[in-house]
């Protein structure tokens, strides 16, 4: 049986070139890149360039990239350093529908006595941005906001609000974990301080994180230790994950444009597939401003885990709501903050494509999804009493 990988907002394959690249540095090429030997500074050349690689994907300059250990460092690393810049101030602005690594930091700092704003989301997905700018004080040290989600896809209008926030001086961080290499970003056209971005989602390796933190905005890193990554982050650097970064950020920015009219195509077909053949299916999020990759959609009555496990002896392998909440049976914070009436977020399957699907394989998910829903509806009580 044929695997058709549909899960790519969990994470993606590594692709074929950044392996290659990568390889060398695992065995013969294995010098510490801040070693005095040129065994070691040849590796670090190869870091330089990697560096230079990332910083292109999002216009930004080499000095700017910091490697961490994952997409989840980024972020707390982002955050805690806001606020040991500005110890006067206890006061943070994110959203209902952050990643875990945002939301469940900023809930453990409301223990320790900050005050967290959670800006809500309409039934779209739409951020409140009245409520946002409301929000702005004094005491905010930091706007949080993630540039697309992880489950909708919905894209926040972050270069705008990360310019009202620097009118008021607040920092400015977005977790671009999953809009990088499925949307443009160019953080020269906006006044953003900060931005994380993980390897696994864009076919590098998991485990390999960057932070992008704007020249000028004062760093304090959490981590301490050695003085790699300019005295931002300690430890001997992960030398071929950067390596394979490097090259997964090439290929994400030579894909954009497939992204935008190949993949979005697939997208748009596995929906139109989905809802003409299956009733009373859903799409949750704002149609017309997601990541061109992703499908979130609910069919009423039926537990999206029992789609999950007859989609999986198909061979599709998706996810029910994220990744990182299946285990629990409640519907995803995400989808509770969009308030998508339950018995549809309860059913609720996520689609995310990556460049290396192809149209047959929408066509055979569209061939087999209305008979796996109605296996499971005709042994549902919720939809007899239809
Ligand atoms: N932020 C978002 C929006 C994500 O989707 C994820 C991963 O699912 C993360 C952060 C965490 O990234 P990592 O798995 O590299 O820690």
């Amino acid at each position: 049986m044929k695997t058709i990988y549909t899960d790519n907002n969990a994470t993606t394959m590594v692709a074929p070139e950044v392996l290659e690249e990568m390889l060398p540095y695992f065995s013969e090429l294995y010098g510490n890149p801040s070693s005095m030997h040129s065994f070691g500074g040849n590796v670090g050349l190869k870091l330089k360039e990697a560096r230079q690689k990332v910083a292109d994907l999002i216009h930004a300059d080499p000095g700017e990239i910091v490697f961490t250990s994952c997409g989840s460092e980024s972020d707390n690393a982002a955050i805690l350093s806001a606020l040991a810049a500005n110890p006067d101030k206890k006061h943070i602005i994110t959203s209902v529908v952050e990643h875990p690594a945002v939301k469940n930091l900023c809930q453990s700092l409301e223990k320790e006595g900050y005050r967290i704003t959670f800006v809500p989301v309409d039934n779209m997905g739409r951020l409140d941005t009245d409520i946002l700018y409301a929000a702005m004080d004094n005491d905010t040290a930091l706007v949080t906001l993630m540039w697309a989600n992880n489950e909708t896809g919905v894209i926040f209008p972050v270069e705008e609000i990360a310019e009202k926030a620097a009118e008021k001086g607040i920092l400015f961080h977005t977790d671009a974990v999953q809009a990088a290499g499925k949307i443009p970003i160019d953080v020269s056209q906006a006044p953003i301080d900060m931005l994380s971005l993980s390897g696994h989602k864009i076919h590098a390796p998991k485990g390999m994180g960057v932070l992008y933190v704007k020249k000028g905005v004062k760093f304090h890193p959490f981590l301490k230790g050695g003085h790699q990554e300019g005295g931002r982050r300690a430890g001997t650097e992960n030398t071929a994950s950067i390596i394979g970064m490097g090259k997964a950020c090439e290929l994400a920015g030579s894909h954009l444009k497939e992204m935008d009219t190949r993949v979005r195509a697939m997208r748009d077909h596995l929906e139109a597939g989905l809802l003409e053949n299956i009733p009373a299916a859903t799409v949750n999020g704002e149609k017309d401003n997601r990541l061109p990759n992703t499908l979130s959609i609910g069919f009423d009555a039926v537990e999206g885990e029992s789609i999950l496990l007859l989609m999986d002896q198909t061979g599709i392998c998706a996810s029910s709501g994220s990744a990182c909440t299946s285990g629990s049976l409640d519907p995803s914070h995400v989808l509770m903050a969009m308030k998508v009436p339950f018995e549809s977020a309860h059913g609720t399957i996520r689609f995310s494509l990556s460049t290396y699907n192809t149209m047959e394989e929408m066509d055979h998910i569209i061939e087999v999804m209305p008979g796996i829903i109605q296996r499971l509806r005709d042994m549902s009580p919720f939809w007899k009493k239809h």
